[in-house]
């Protein structure tokens, strides 16, 4: 059955106020560090909006009442570099969570991604599995992470990105109809270096301090 691509953009004041932040050029790294934590959390959230649960039965100091578990397991996935920096958040709400990691360069030639590291927890094909990178630019680098994700036998991933471009969402939305993508903003276009506009610039140079 063909499926139709979805994208939600996440509309929320403190996505908002968090983004505003991520964007000046004026923040230092270790705002911007919070900042893309705390905006990772508030998407993460989004994506987990229709997980099933399993109801269980909870002992409170005065009474039991039911409660709930999470059916699935989580995994999360970043791509090197920049997507390191949306994981610290999410982890310390989904402390269980494994985490995978993929590595990809671009072919000065061929201008193409290829893989140089792939580690993907092996409960991928039971898990709910999520994606992590800042940026959805020309969406080469992301459809190759879900493809491997996919090779590797996940079966229900999400994309998380904080700014997308029309250009990107289109190239993913192609390749990986069945991806959602979850992101705080989409942004017009991309320069000539492929850079989103307005952006927020380098999401890993200004994360890791290296600029
Ligand atoms: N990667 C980034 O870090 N920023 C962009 O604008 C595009 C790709």
């Amino acid at each position: 059955m063909k499926q139709t691509p979805k994208i939600i953009e996440v509309n929320h004041p403190l996505v908002a106020a968090s983004l505003s932040i991520l964007r000046a050029k004026t923040t230092m790294p270790d705002l911007f560090r919070s900042h893309l934590q705390e905006i990772s959390v508030l998407l993460f959230s989004e994506a987990a909006r229709g997980w099933g649960t399993n109801a269980i039965k909870v002992e409170t100091p005065l009474a039991s009442c039911a409660g709930a578990v999470l059916a699935k397991p989580i995994v999360l996935v970043p791509i090197l570099r920049a997507g390191l920096g949306m994981l610290d958040g999410i982890q310390r709400i989904a402390p269980d969570a494994a985490i995978g990691h993929i590595g990809l360069y671009r072919d000065a030639e061929t201008l193409l991604p290829v893989s140089y590291y792939e580690k993907v927890p092996v409960n991928v094909t039971a898990a709910e599995v999520l994606l992590l990178d800042p940026m959805l630019a020309t969406g080469n680098t992301a459809c190759e992470a879900a493809s491997i994700l996919k090779a590797q036998g996940a079966r229900s991933i999400q994309f998380l990105c904080v700014v997308a471009c029309p250009a990107g969402v289109q190239q993913f939305h192609r390749e990986h109809p069945d991806v959602p993508i979850i992101t705080a903003a989409i942004d017009p276009e991309l320069n000539d270096h492929g850079y989103i506009v307005p952006g927020l610039g380098d999401a890993g140079d200004r994360y890791f301090g290296t600029g």
